[in-house]
């Protein structure tokens, strides 16, 4: 556990309900979620509003995510401008298997760019609503969080002066690389994780999409993928060494893999465009239990990492982030702590679905690249498998929307 500093004196301290570290998908879900229930809260957030507003990351929104966003007035402008798409296609061996996991599954994604939703619902908190949101803080510490008081202190990006607010309780949804998960003891805390082993170079084209769905492309020398972002933005991501250098594809050699590994017979060639993201993203995955200490409650990246090899991370995100703003209402509210003190048991069944379905998905997609040929062969035969039997085609179109029950 981090070492905390004593808080910052009385003099500077300020008092509100419930402090939010994070303004992602998962922090603007639960300050949306308090502010409508006339919870006083605060937001604070390392980043400025115009980064986050661009920060270009996920895409899919799993179609249950999207009614419960709906049904709290905070999917107007998603509901408008989003594409629905059920179905994928795999492609290998010279290949393409349509795939059509909304027949099977009931459900839907929807495509909407995480930027988007995070501009949507800054404005819902901050403009709409009048929220208190901090952009720009520094430093920010945790104090106390075992117990009924905690306090979160922060440096003024304006006066360079440490700051206080004194708090009930803590959300700490400040993703992979945030100071929250410091906070929680890590005598109680377990951390599981799993790498692996394989890079991705996760790419943006300036290119409108050149099929209607997912593409995912299994082939020797690598995975491949296509998704949408919207007319004019096509995601694309390539199997590459964990590590990379992002400088060692230049476009010449990014458009001829993704050629290479995406072409299959009678397939619309690739419509090509400026690269406008390329970075390499080591595959590594992270689940934290129990999600919770004292009053400090974690949600989303924050307390588990789901690389994006299944597009779940921010679904998961704002699974939690549902569950942690009822709860925060129920408490702040009525005095009810049912919600919270249950808040990480009921987080985790749906957060293990993920991972392990990820974990599966990853063998499928990587295992012919592998160079090992148990790992191909088996690869192989689940793909046989999901395209050939009924049954296991609705177990996985379930698993890829994420209908699961909490089991
Ligand atoms: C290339 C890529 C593609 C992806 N595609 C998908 C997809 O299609 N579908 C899907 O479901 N998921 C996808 N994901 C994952 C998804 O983007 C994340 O899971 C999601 O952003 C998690 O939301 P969050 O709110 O938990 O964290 P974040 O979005 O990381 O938000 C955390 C916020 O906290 C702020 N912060 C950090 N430290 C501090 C601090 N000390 N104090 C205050 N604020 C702090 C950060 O600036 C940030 O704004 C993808 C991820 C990547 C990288």
């Amino acid at each position: 556990m981090a070492v905390p500093s004593p808080p910052p004196s009385a003099a500077s301290a300020q008092r509100t309900r419930v402090v939010i570290v994070g303004a992602g998908p998962a922090g603007l879900t639960v300050a949306n979620i308090l502010r409508a229930a006339s919870v006083d809260c605060v937001l604070l957030e390392t980043e400025s509003r115009e980064f986050i507003e661009q920060r270009p990351r996920a895409g899919f929104i799993e179609e249950w995510a999207v009614r419960a966003l709906e049904q709290r007035g905070l999917a107007d402008r998603l509901l408008e401008q989003a594409q629905a798409h059920s179905e994928c296609e795999f492609r290998f061996a010279g290949e393409s298997h349509r795939f059509r996991y909304g027949e099977l599954s009931g459900h839907r994604h929807f495509v909407y760019p995480q930027p988007l939703l995070v501009t949507d619902l800054v404005r819902k908190y901050a403009d709409a609503a009048g929220g208190d949101v901090r952009f720009g803080v520094r430093d920010v510490e945790l104090h106390a969080v075992d117990t009924d008081r905690p306090s979160v202190s922060y440096t003024d990006p304006e006066t360079g002066e440490r700051r206080r607010i004194d708090c009930d309780a803590i959300a700490g949804c400040d993703g992979a690389r945030g100071v929250t998960r410091a906070s929680l003891p890590p005598e109680h805390t377990t951390v599981a994780r799993n790498d692996h082993g394989i890079g991705w170079l996760a790419l943006l084209a300036e290119a409108p999409p050149s099929s209607d769905c997912v593409v995912f492309g299994i082939h020797p020398r690598g995975f491949a993928a296509h998704m949408a972002r919207s007319p004019q933005v096509t995601r694309y991501y390539l199997e590459c060494p964990p590590g990379d250098d992002p400088d060692n594809w230049p476009h010449e050699r990014v458009w001829a893999e993704l050629r290479g590994r995406l072409s299959v017979d009678g397939a619309r060639p690739l419509a090509e465009g400026r690269l406008i993201e390329k970075r390499v993203l080591d595959m590594h995955n992270y689940v934290v239990e129990p999600m919770a200490c004292g009053r400090l409650y974690l949600a989303g990246d924050s307390a588990h990492l789901a690389a994006p090899i299944a597009a779940k991370g921010m679904n998961l995100a704002l699974h939690d982030a549902l569950l942690l703003g009822d709860a925060l209402v129920a408490y702040c509210g009525k005095g009810d702590d049912t919600g919270l003190s249950g808040y990480s048991a009921a987080c985790l069944p749906r957060v293990w679905q993920y991972q392990e379905f990820s974990q599966w998905l990853s063998e499928v997609l990587h295992g012919t690249s592998s160079g090992d040929p148990f790992r191909a062969g088996s690869a192989a035969a689940r793909l046989r498998r999901i395209l050939g039997s009924p049954a296991a085609a609705t177990a996985f179109a379930e698993l890829y929307i994420g209908k699961v029950a909490d089991y």
